[in-house]
């Protein structure tokens, strides 16, 4: 038989998230190993509850939300979407500027594929949500990575962004609250990637979709708010907030000038209608979610579950000789550096597949989030305190037989 490969478009594009080390976690799985999978997140494989007037609101839609529905997905829930935006500062924006998307993952997609041409270059943070790489990656796009430095709570490096900017640079990725770095960016850095992107007409693109995860009091400023002068695509969904990931809701929000993007927004069009519509019944959650008591708030204010949760990862891993972890401020993972000049480390996908082999703990390791050093890895911090606490001591015992006499 004639050898069938992967196509050329994949050559570039890697999710090591979900990537060879999950199969290997799998494999220890299926034979009868218990891992403690640290590596997505995913908050109900921890115990975290949907909602239950989201759980309602799907329920009841299920009977009458069998058929197709509107390909940029049900009126009311852009609606909401339209309001809830309203109420944070991006006005202007009417139900046909969002799009509902099969989780935010689709829309990413969708909105990459519709803006590039090949060699086009879009500036993304190192680390990244891997994501946003592949699909600029799959989209015929080139990745140009800015820095987002660790000395600095992970805030991107401003000149990096800007001496990065070439004729061919289309858009700019801003991840607020971050994943992996658990940053939250403040007003003054955000007007700073606004000043960039209007000196040079860049696209923005915002994804804010832990902004209600939040911790010691940080705010979320939608990155739209203070560029009305601009295209900005703000994604966000029902995945972290609201806890219901497996139900695949998530929307885009694209605010600013559009009589220059018309063509842009065709594209998008073509390409929502292409995929028919959005999943419809989770489609029927979205305005409760939005307009209803944020239950978020009970698990990361002061005795909230999150809250302990960050905290007591982050206290172990300040444990552990030759880590340090910058706070994350938002967000659910904790992405803490190992210092080389302490541990011999010099392949990091290595080094968490040997975590997984003799400790049975899945991590991510911070390449993977294209990061160019091996000294990082992430870890979700969504298991229960005492249980984090255990895992990550486990990795500091594990870690002891990298170290360098
Ligand atoms: N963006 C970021 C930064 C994420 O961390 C994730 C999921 O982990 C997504 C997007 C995808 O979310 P969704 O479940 O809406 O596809």
């Amino acid at each position: 038989m004639r050898r069938l490969g992967q196509s050329a478009k994949l050559a570039d594009v890697c999710y090591d998230i979900r990537g060879p080390v999950l199969q290997e976690a799998m494999r220890l799985e299926r034979a009868g190993r218990r891992i403690l999978k640290l590596n997505t997140g995913n908050p109900a494989a921890f115990g975290f509850e949907a909602p239950p007037e989201i759980v309602r609101d799907i329920q009841e839609a299920l009977a009458s939300a069998h058929g197709y529905g509107d390909a940029q997905g049900l009126p009311a829930a852009r609606r909401a979407v339209v309001q809830h935006y309203e109420t944070r500062g991006v006005g202007g924006l009417d139900i046909e500027d969002v799009y509902l998307g099969n989780g935010v993952s689709e829309l990413i997609q969708m909105s990459m594929q519709a803006l590039l041409d090949d060699g086009d270059e879009v500036l993304v943070p190192a680390p990244d949500y891997p994501l946003w790489t592949a699909s600029v990656s799959l989209s015929g796009g080139r990745p140009v990575h800015y820095r987002c430095d660790e000395g600095a709570d992970w805030f991107p490096d401003l000149a990096d962004i800007e001496a990065k900017v070439t004729d061919r640079t289309k858009a700019i990725v801003l991840i607020n609250p971050n994943n992996p770095t658990g940053a939250v960016y403040d007003e003054e850095l955000l007007r700073g990637i606004v000043a960039v992107a209007a000196r040079h007409q860049l696209v923005l693109c915002a994804d804010e979709i832990y902004d209600k995860i939040l911790y010691d009091g940080a705010t979320h400023v939608p990155l739209a708010s203070l560029a009305p002068d601009l295209l900005c695509l703000t994604f966000n969904g029902l995945s972290k907030a609201y806890r219901v990931c497996g139900y695949r809701a998530g929307w885009m929000a694209v605010s600013g000038p559009k009589a220059h993007a018309q063509e842009y927004l065709e594209g998008l069009t073509i390409l929502a209608n292409m995929r028919l519509c959005p999943n419809m019944p989770a489609q029927h959650a979205i305005a409760t979610a939005l307009g209803g008591r944020q239950s978020i708030e009970d698990l990361v204010l002061p005795g909230g579950r999150l809250l302990a949760q960050r905290d007591a990862a982050w206290q172990a891993l300040g444990d552990i000789p030759g880590v340090s972890c910058v706070k994350p401020k938002g967000a659910l993972y904790a992405f803490p550096r190992l210092d080389r000049s302490v541990h011999r480390i010099d392949d990091d996908r290595r080094f968490v597949l040997d975590l997984l082999r003799q400790e049975q703990i899945l991590v991510v390791q911070g390449t993977g989030f294209n990061l160019p050093t091996p000294d990082h890895f992430r870890l979700v911090t969504l298991p229960g305190a005492e249980e984090l606490t255990d895992a990550v001591a486990r990795i500091g015992s594990f870690l002891a037989t990298y170290r360098q006499n």
